[in-house]
């Protein structure tokens, strides 16, 4: 278990990740992560368990208000969300998990969020 946690530290989180990193990792570049500009992590239902702060977590959402993107209301940091394509697994702001240092990762690949497969007429 690693420790995830917001700018201020009213927010935080246990996450479950891989000895080396987060497994699954990238940007996005739909309308919200471009704004971002964060490395999302992904991780499963059960990885990531909110152990304080939860009075403080801000949910935003738009477009289909599927997606739950939160942020610390004291710090304005986005510390996770629950993503459209599959609600019940995390996304997680790589950076605020401990020890992990996201200027050292190299080839992040994009998820084409612009295009979002729910988006798509069948
Ligand atoms: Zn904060």
């Amino acid at each position: 278990m690693k420790k995830l946690t917001c700018h201020c530290g009213a927010i935080e989180a246990e996450v479950k990740i891989p000895i080396g990193g987060v497994e699954k990792i990238m940007r996005c570049n739909c309308s919200i992560c471009k704004k971002k500009g964060y490395i999302i992590g992904v991780l499963g239902p059960d990885d990531f368990k909110l152990t304080k702060g939860e009075d403080k977590l801000t949910l935003y959402q738009f477009y289909t208000n599927t997606a739950k993107h939160y942020f610390c209301s004291i710090c304005g940091i986005h510390t996770h969300n629950r993503p459209r394509s599959n609600p019940k697994i995390y996304g997680v702001n790589i950076a605020c998990i401990e020890g992990v240092e996201p200027f050292e990762i190299e080839d992040v690949p994009v998820n084409d969020g612009k295009n979002h497969p729910l988006d798509q007429k069948q």
